[in-house]
């Protein structure tokens, strides 16, 4: 009679790179199997064999078995926090109840949050280990498109209050991002979408290949093809690594993400950041309008910023004002949004332009007419 162990089921293999910043440098996994070994992947990573769980109430019902019972198999003691979905969530009043509910736990400097979930979780938890006793650490488990691409990596943390979006956080590295690109799964084709506008965003600011791989195969992406969802995932993740490590702190390359959000922001203040346009729609339509804007000043070729709208427009999202109906755009209404913008600096707003696909630009030498000219035009194609 053999005794041997049963051995452990084999692992598929997963993408892996490093975003280098020092010792703070940390590595991101994209792959299909990671949540269901979340435990024995993060352990190396962990002070104590102690972890809390964040998560929301549509995440958990899909992911947190999962992840309970590798953090088990691994030796890791766990407990979860389990919020309301939703942008609300990234609020004072929930941050004060997550950090109540650690210190009741008595949580260690040694003890790690895990985000699971996306950006709204992401952001929230990263910024409750920023503060949680002076700081503690926390790994990204990103279950959404767009936090798997951006949110979750790169240590912006933060809530929203009645000013604004992300008006109080911290810049908080995590210590290990997990995206397991089976969970996009379950995520609505709307979700999909607004994740995609940001792989989109990797390609226009820096990158024409990856633009030009993205008209062939972003439809199948969307649609749900595995190897082309990590190769997006693995792609956008290295892009947003390489400027995040040049500039941490956004004083300077970091700026080029914001590309299409300028506009974007504002037509999510218009819109009242809900369910009418979600980030990366307004994205989508950001960054359209910025090609638009830099074809209109001459900067870029016209034949670039069709080739953007009609990318975006081929996948199903909007890419102009046009295309999001019920809505009555007026193009002062959204300059003045802009005015308000995170990003004014001296009173001048920053956009990113570009001379083409893949040369974006940071400026604030625009003119507020060619801006109104272009918001005119798209509020009727
Ligand atoms: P989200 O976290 O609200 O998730 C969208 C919806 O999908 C939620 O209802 C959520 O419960 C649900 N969901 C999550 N994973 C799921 C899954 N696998 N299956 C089914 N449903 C699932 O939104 P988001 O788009 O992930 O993130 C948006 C937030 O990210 C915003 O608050 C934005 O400000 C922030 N953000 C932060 C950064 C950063 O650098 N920190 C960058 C971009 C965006
Ligand atoms: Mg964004």
């Amino acid at each position: 009679e053999s005794s041997l162990p049963l051995p452990a089921s084999p692992m598929t293999p997963h993408d892996s790179l490093k975003l280098e910043l020092g010792d703070r440098s940390y590595n991101i996994l994209i792959g299909t199997d990671l949540i269901k070994n979340a435990g024995d992947l993060i352990s190396p990573v962990l002070k104590q064999p102690r972890v809390v769980v964040v998560t929301d109430e549509n995440v958990a019902p899909l992911y947190l078995p999962t992840l309970q019972q590798s953090l088990s198999a691994a030796g890791i003691s766990h407990t979860e926090i389990i919020l309301h979905a939703g942008e609300q969530t990234k609020s004072l009043s929930y941050l004060e109840g997550v950090i109540d509910a650690l210190l009741d736990q008595k949580i260690e400097r040694g003890t790690s949050l895990i985000a699971l979930g996306g950006g709204v979780i992401g952001d929230l938890t990263g910024f409750a280990a920023a503060i949680a006793l002076r700081g503690i650490d926390f790994i990204q488990i990103p279950t959404t498109l767009l936090s798997q691409v951006d949110s979750s990596v790169g240590g912006k943390t933060g809530i929203n209050t009645r000013y604004g979006k992300n008006l109080i956080g911290s810049f908080h590295q995590p210590k290990m991002v997990l995206a397991d690109i089976t969970s996009l799964e379950s995520l609505p084709t709307r979700e999909v979408l607004a994740g995609y506008a940001e792989v989109v965003k990797y390609g226009l600011i820096n990158d024409v290949s990856f633009f030009d791989w993205l008209e062939i195969n972003g439809q199948a992406l969307c649609n749900g093809d595995r190897t082309l969802r990590q190769s997006a995932v693995l792609k956008s993740c290295r892009a947003k690594a390489a400027i995040v490590s040049e500039d941490e702190r956004e004083e300077g390359v970091r700026a080029l993400l914001n590309l299409g959000h300028t506009f974007g922001h504002a037509l999510e203040a218009e819109t009242g950041y809900g369910d009418t346009l979600l980030h990366g729609e307004a994205v989508a339509v950001g960054a359209t309008l910025a090609h638009e804007l830099s074809a209109a000043t001459r900067l870029c070729p016209m034949e670039d910023a069709r080739r953007v709208k009609e990318h975006y427009r081929a996948v199903g999202l909007p890419a102009s004002l046009a295309d999001v109906t019920g809505v009555d755009w007026r193009a002062e209404a959204l300059i003045s949004h802009m005015g308000s913008d995170k990003k004014v600096k001296d009173g001048r707003l920053t956009f990113i332009l570009t001379r083409g696909i893949g040369q974006a630009f940071v400026t604030s030498n625009v003119a507020l007419k060619d801006v109104r000219t272009t918001l005119v035009a798209a509020i009727s194609t």
